[in-house]
């Protein structure tokens, strides 16, 4: 059995379930993953077979089952071998974090269990792994586990085959395990508040720290809180004075803050939660999902300004599980970081980054090896989609159709980084490390790299980069004495989207998104490519514009405005700069041409006064976006561009901005316009796929690039494609954001490999 059976409890199942079945034999690990002999009649070992897939442990994956004919050993029992330690090991998988089960969940709420109330309770069917693993094997000296020495009674279960904790790495109780302490950050002392009374009880040994940190939620405090992957940052959700002071001292504007509610019924209380969303929240991964916003959902504002989504995850670990039921409300859990930093994972590092922010800390002694943030997601069609694919999901490789015939590194892109390690069938797509603008985040990503090497053994025999020469992951690759593979973004976009699918192409792939750097030095992101793994003809795109100020055109919408529509009434706006920044574009002095998607979003955002600079990646196609949602389906029309025929052929997506501006004159309703215009862009991207298959035959379209985060856009577009009868592929298990470039690059060198 080949696939995550190791450390997920796989051999006392195959015991139980061979001795069940009266079968004699054994079960061991070896370099592969899990072997068995097992002996008996005929009809017993088929059926033995058959329930090896059906019933296995919830943790495993199983990815192969081969049998053989082996000489009977006419052993009277069923025995699990002792397993070789050797350096093969390494081949088999590390598991990815995972809720606290439904058996500790029983224990941890029952007064006559031992581990009741422990809040690091887990089991061979749960808790904390890759956020804990230093090195491989995987066995608990090798992880952030080894200074805790099992009790007694902790060392019993772990090596009785019969025990749900047989062979738990991180088994433990509160006799022999971690410790929750509630520490004072300093912030407010001096103050006569709940804070101080919660803060010197908890000081009392005889006071529970977790009683304590609810009660300072309870009091509208802002709690530290060290997670699973880093530290949270948590406060009330229903509070405003909370919330709006952990915004306040984080820094952080409008970017939405994620809440964590107790259960499903709590999380139906403040979104719409329909099936497909309720498998994600209750999922062993247990991802942030994002979801429509209920109108009076009893959250304060300032949890997500404006915004109509909101982000919801349940408990995932027993301290949260613990934390919900003694607070009794939902609360907001943000990462514990200041603006835009990663999030803060090493105790010192914590304390020092977080005591401006925090009220309290509530903290363990359980190193956090490394540092992961909580998944994002959302469903598409009852289809989960990853925004960020990190905490619950990774380390799980995703497994490819065509392979790696060498092992690779795929370095990723700047923003959204993540990096992949591939040899085999399978990818090791790295946790979101993050935008790689800052030493810290930087680290990380070397660091990982290290760390994912070690732990699957890759040693990589060429580097995947993107083409853009400033990004520090293309430095980096550059850097390292291995053979290259440069790819250009919006191919590994499209790349990533066909290996998300199992798929090789040839495929038209459009490819939306804010920036990529193109083969010809120019910024892509409205791209019609023909593509398959190994290469791309560039089919299409949209008209280049000028980006008046370069990255100054992204932070500020109303710049792309300016290059887009020179005499808009978003000039009064900016009456010292505006004629400058028109200058700029028309004489192209630091106004770079790009052909992005995303800044035509936001010249329309800018147009139609939703928003003129930003605060967070993508925030004016976020509420053009939610501005468009406000209208019933149906209702709109859709603006149409001209195309200019040609090779490739260009798309004036001007157009749809002129009947912004027209549409405005003529008094029609900001969410009426906002709704025209997305429906303009599916249309044009119709249009695109049309002209690509009259010119390469192609019936298949895959979308990818940030500009897809957009559903409104992606419904609208899907529907359109599939009405004129193509086969539409979509993202589902990696980001079609740049999270999922560093896959998409990976199999684009593989594929060169394959077709040398
Ligand atoms: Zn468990
Ligand atoms: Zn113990
Ligand atoms: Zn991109």
């Amino acid at each position: 059995m080949e696939g995550v059976v190791q450390g997920v409890g796989f051999r006392p199942f195959v015991h139980a379930l061979a001795t069940s079945l009266g079968l004699t034999g054994l079960v061991g690990n070896d370099l592969d993953g899990v072997f068995a002999e097992v002996e008996g009649p005929a009809v017993a070992v088929t059926e033995f077979l058959r329930r090896l897939e059906r019933d296995a442990p919830p943790l495993a994956r199983i990815e192969r089952v081969s049998t053989a004919a082996v000489t009977p050993r006419r052993s009277a029992e069923f025995v699990i071998a002792a397993s070789d330690a050797g350096s093969g090991l390494r081949r088999t998988l590390v598991s990815a974090d995972t809720a606290t089960c439904a058996d500790c969940l029983r224990e941890l709420s029952d007064p006559a269990d031992r581990r009741h109330g422990y809040p690091f309770i887990n089991c061979t069917n749960c808790g904390p792994r890759f956020t804990i693993v230093r090195d491989v094997p995987y066995d608990r000296p090798l992880t952030t586990m080894a200074p805790f020495r099992m009790c007694e009674r902790c060392a019993a279960e772990y090596h009785d085959p019969a025990d749900r904790r047989f062979h738990a790495q991180p088994t433990c109780c509160p006799v022999c395990g971690p410790r929750l302490t509630l520490l004072n950050s300093g912030l407010n002392s001096g103050l006569n508040s709940g804070l101080n009374s919660a803060l010197s009880s908890a000081a009392d040994d005889s006071t529970d720290p977790l009683q304590a940190a609810a009660e300072l939620l309870r009091h509208g405090r802002v709690l530290a809180v060290k997670g699973l992957g880093g530290y949270h940052l948590a406060a009330d959700a229903g509070c405003e004075q909370a919330v709006a002071a952990l915004r306040a001292r984080k820094h952080r504007e409008d970017k939405p803050f994620a809440v964590m509610a107790a259960g499903l019924a709590a999380a139906a209380r403040l979104a719409e939660v329909d099936a497909a969303a309720a498998a994600l929240l209750t999922s062993q991964a247990r991802p942030v999902v994002l979801l429509p916003r209920r109108s009076g959902a009893a959250v304060a504002p300032a949890t997500a300004p404006g915004n109509r989504q909101l982000g919801i995850m349940l408990p995932y670990t027993p301290l949260h599980h613990l934390l919900l039921a003694a607070v009794a409300r939902p609360i907001v859990l943000t990462s514990g970081n200041v603006s835009d930093e990663p999030i803060a994972y090493r105790d010192d590092e914590a304390r020092e980054t977080l005591r401006d922010i925090a009220d309290a800390f509530l903290v363990h002694d359980r190193a956090i090896h490394v540092r992961t943030d909580d998944s994002v997601t959302r469903t598409f069609r009852g289809r989960p989609m990853l925004v960020r694919r990190s905490r619950g999901y990774v380390p799980e490789p995703i497994t490819t159709t065509t392979g790696f015939p060498r092992q690779v590194l795929a370095c990723g892109a700047e923003l959204k980084n993540t990096f992949c390690l591939a040899r085999g069938r399978h990818a090791f797509v790295s946790h979101h490390i993050g935008d790689l603008e800052n030493a810290e985040t930087l680290r990380s990503f070397t660091e990982g790299i290290e760390h994912f090497r070690r732990l699957f053994d890759i040693d990589p025999q060429v580097v995947a980069h993107d083409l853009h020469p400033e990004y520090l992951s293309t430095k980096y690759a550059l850097e390292l004495d291995l053979p290259l593979e440069g790819v250009q973004h919006h191919h590994a976009h499209i790349a990533s989207c066909l290996a998300d699918n199992g798929e090789t192409g040839p495929v038209i792939g459009v490819a939306f998104d804010g920036t990529g750097y193109g083969t010809d030095g120019t910024i892509w992101g409205g791209e019609f490519l023909m593509a398959d793994l190994a290469g791309f003809e560039r089919g299409g795109h949209l008209a280049p514009v000028p980006m008046p100020g370069g990255a100054a055109a992204i932070r500020q919408p109303w710049r792309m405005a300016a290059a887009y529509v020179p005499d808009s009434d978003v000039a009064r706006r900016h009456p010292d700069q505006w004629s400058a920044v028109v200058a700029m574009a028309a004489k192209g002095i630091n106004a770079p041409l790009t052909s992005s998607a995303g800044r035509l979003f936001d010249a329309a955002a800018a147009l139609l006064g939703v928003r003129d600079a930003i605060n967070y990646e993508g925030q004016a196609a976020v509420e053009l976006e939610q501005l468009a949602e406000t209208l019933s389906p149906g209702e709109a029309g859709a603006y149409s561009a001209a195309v200019q025929a040609g090779v490739p052929f260009t798309i004036r997506a001007s157009d749809l901005l002129h009947a912004v501006i027209e549409d405005r004159t003529d008094g029609v309703p900001a969410p009426l316009i906002a709704a025209r215009f997305h429906r303009g862009v599916a249309a044009l991207i119709e249009a695109g796929c049309l002209l690509m298959r009259e010119r390469y035959g192609l019936g298949t379209v895959a979308l990818s690039g940030g500009v897809f985060q957009n559903l409104l856009l992606l419904h609208d577009t899907v529907a359109r494609l599939e009405a004129r009868g193509f086969r539409v592929l979509i993202h589902s298990r990696v980001p079609c954001n740049d999270g999922g470039i560093s896959l998409g690059q990976a199999v684009v060198a593989a594929a060169r490999d394959r077709s040398l």
